[in-house]
């Protein structure tokens, strides 16, 4: 027969402790509903687009995190929804930990815009509308930043080799006319004005592409 409230009451002060704390208390049930969480492979070749099968039950794809061109570099377990970047190393074991990295949201709301959440206040449609919109903003503004770092090393890099063609010119000069005269004069100027713009934009270009001094 089930324990009632006045059978509890009737036992020691100790098991009606117990019962009062663990039994007659709604017990906190998570509200995520994992069975309603759709298909990893259906999530993602919805998300991601053209997937490259890569083994059984993994798929690989361009990183859709940090935006390169390596279309392997993102490694996904179509079974389990896990998640890996060779490159930039973002990963996550599930598809709502995907959301999460995605739209910079918590587990819940990760949850909720999955429709995965026991919720009277579901996420609306609006709700997931502004969700994709802000989502869109900072892939557009990433890749403004990205466009406008390439350009920049390009422009290092030209400048860098332009530098580098005078300075080598004048080096040649000076082999031939030798360390004095007015030739020679002029080239040292030119020397002392090149190295250290080499220097500098050589120090510059290696930040932006990203190499290791
Ligand atoms: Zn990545």
């Amino acid at each position: 027969m089930p324990l009632t409230t006045d059978s509890a009451r009737d036992s020691t002060p100790v098991a009606w402790f117990v019962i009062s704390k663990y039994a007659m208390k709604p017990a906190a049930t998570s509200r995520f509903r994992r069975e309603r969480l759709p298909a990893a492979s259906h999530f993602y070749g919805h998300e991601l687009g053209k997937l490259h099968a890569a083994g059984r039950n993994h798929a690989r794809c361009a990183c859709p995190f940090h935006g390169g061109k390596n279309p392997t570099a993102f490694s996904i377990n179509l079974l389990t929804g896990g998640f890996n970047c060779f490159n930039c190393g973002v990963h996550g074991s599930s598809i709502v930990d995907y959301v999460m990295l995605r739209d910079h949201v918590g587990f819940t709301m990760a949850c909720k815009i999955l429709g995965a959440w026991d919720d009277n206040n579901r996420v609306s449609r609006a709700e997931v509308v502004l969700f994709k919109r802000a989502r869109e903003q900072r892939g557009a503004l990433a890749a403004q930043k990205a466009e406008a770092e390439r350009q920049r090393r390009i422009e290092v890099r030209d400048e860098l080799h332009l530098m580098e063609r005078c300075s080598d010119f004048a080096s040649h000069r000076l082999n031939s006319v030798g360390p004095k005269g007015p030739e020679a004069e002029h080239c040292w100027m030119i020397m002392s004005i090149t190295l250290p713009m080499i220097r500098e934009r050589d120090a510059e270009y290696r930040r932006l592409a990203g190499i290791d001094l």
